[in-house]
């Protein structure tokens, strides 16, 4: 069955075709974090729907090619052109160099990748994969210099913009309600010449406040400056995947500003589509309110670790929904995922490893589902389903299981499942073992040895089994 994927650009279910012309290899490109904060669990639901495409493209016999970009510049504290570069705000919040945040906060985002069993995670720190935007300021600037050149960029006294007047499919993305927008603006054009119209690059402050990230500004104009955030993805999905490529994903708040700005640069520059299909993932909220930095609502990955629930217990509860479907962030349900999800693991621990046959019916309604636009509630239900069919034997039960995982990314082969396991334990020693359970993946030993002391003086032995970190009372 062909694989059919939800187009937000024609805003209907379309059979997927790769360009390759040997249709082999499919490449992808998903909007990545901004690396000035730890990621939430909303943004980390992004990733986890772009890990599904992945392997479900693998699944279909696809090798995807994946990029996810770090933004390290550029992107202000309004997502528009106004305010604070959110690099400059941590900067100043916590008295570290640019460089020292990035690797930071991009570190723990790998750590989160690598946890939630995001199959990039294994291309960390790779540029081909997860690209820099502070590393590609040259292809940024020739960018723009290639938009100026064909009549699209005019320059004001705080950066160079891009006219979105001039370019007449601006609207059609987003269905965007240009009147409308115009109508309602709440604040001033000041010299930009149309509503939408946004920075491809900005000028440093002339007020005296120096920016710490800062290049010769493009076009000749003096001085100096930096990118705007939508121009990273357009240069960096160019060279590494060309253009156009095949998949491009992100959360549905970029639909109407950073798809539609990226299309717009991007299809004026060189009158080829950025990409075939666009994707793009729904929100997580919280009592129905979205969740978010300035709504003080967030949770990190580290923040359930630390109430027992592992991330592939969150990454399991997230695949109970349709990717397109809001979900409402409450304890209840992410236990009541933890339970259901041990259950698994127990059950198929439970039938040993002897080798097993797939089973073809079930194995035909899991691509018949999975190939239908990712549904895997459905897939998750048809598993529930084959766990508990009486008629077929252990080791096949397991061997279908497994291959249901190969898109799940479960871990079901893991018995029993070392992160569901913590025992119950004083808050400080659990924070202390999920620490040093980052601190191993980074395989940092002098930081695992230190926290292992730590735990020690506080009554509690930790051992380091194949399985991961086991612990006891003293
Ligand atoms: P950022 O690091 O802010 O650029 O966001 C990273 C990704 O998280 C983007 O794809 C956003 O669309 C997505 N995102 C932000 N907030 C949420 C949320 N509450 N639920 C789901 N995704 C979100
Ligand atoms: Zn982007």
């Amino acid at each position: 069955m062909a694989l059919k994927l939800y187009n937000t650009k024609n805003r209907v279910l379309e059979d997927f075709v790769p360009l390759d012309p040997s249709g082999k290899m499919v490449t992808m490109y998903n909007c990545g974090p901004t690396v000035y904060n730890y990621a939430h669990i909303g943004n980390l639901r992004a990733y986890v729907f772009a890990d599904v495409l992945r392997r479900t493209l693998e699944a279909s016999g696809y090798a995807v090619k994946q990029v996810i970009n770090i933004t390290d510049v550029g992107h202000l504290v309004s997502d528009a052109d106004e305010g604070e570069d959110k690099m400059e705000v941590a900067r100043k919040r916590e008295g570290k160099s640019a460089e020292e945040i990035i690797a930071t906060y991009s570190n723990a985002f790998y750590e989160d990748l690598a946890a939630l069993n995001i199959e990039a995670a294994a291309e960390r720190g790779n540029e081909a994969h997860f690209p820099r935007a502070t590393h590609h300021i040259e292809e940024q600037k020739e960018l723009v210099e290639v938009i100026a050149k064909k009549g699209y960029a005019y320059t004001t006294s705080d950066g160079i913009y891009f006219d979105t007047a001039k370019f007449p499919r601006y609207a059609e993305f987003a269905r965007l309600d240009i009147a409308g927008l115009q109508g309602g603006a709440r604040v001033g054009l000041g010299e930009k010449k149309n509503i939408t119209d946004f920075a491809l690059w900005k000028f440093s402050p002339k007020d005296g406040q120096k920016r710490e990230q800062e290049w010769d500004n493009p076009l000749g104009v003096s001085g100096r400056g930096f990118p705007g955030w939508h121009i990273e993805c357009s240069a960096m999905s160019r060279k590494y995947l060309g253009q156009p490529f095949d998949i491009h994903t992100g959360g549905i708040d970029h639909i109407p500003v950073h798809h539609t700005n990226e299309i717009a640069q991007s299809e004026a520059a060189y009158d080829l589509p950025l990409a075939r299909y666009w994707m793009h993932s729904a929100h997580m909220t919280v009592n129905g309110e979205k969740m978010s930095k300035s709504l003080g609502n967030t949770y990190r990955l580290f923040d359930l670790i630390a109430k027992d629930i592992s991330p592939l217990a969150f990454r399991y509860w997230l695949l109970t929904a349709n990717y397109r479907t809001t979900v409402n962030f409450t304890w209840e349900a992410l236990e009541a995922t933890r339970s259901r999800l041990l259950r698994l693991h127990s059950k198929i621990g439970s039938w040993g490893a002897k080798a097993g046959r797939t089973i073809k019916v079930y194995e035909d309604r899991f691509y018949q589902y999975i190939n239908d636009d990712l549904n895997t509630p459905r897939v998750v239900s048809l598993l529930d389903e084959l766990v508990d069919d009486t008629q077929i034997s252990g080791e096949d039960k397991r061997a279908t299981a497994l291959k249901f995982d190969q898109v799940l990314g479960l871990k079901l082969h893991e018995v029993p499942m070392p992160e569901i396991l913590y025992i119950s334990l004083p808050d400080e020693v659990k924070a202390l073992l999920a620490h040093r359970e980052q601190a191993r993946k980074a395989k940092n030993f002098a930081d695992s040895d230190r926290l292992r002391d730590e735990i020690k003086k506080l009554g509690y032995e930790v051992k380091d089994t194949p399985g991961g970190q086991e612990i006891s009372r003293m």
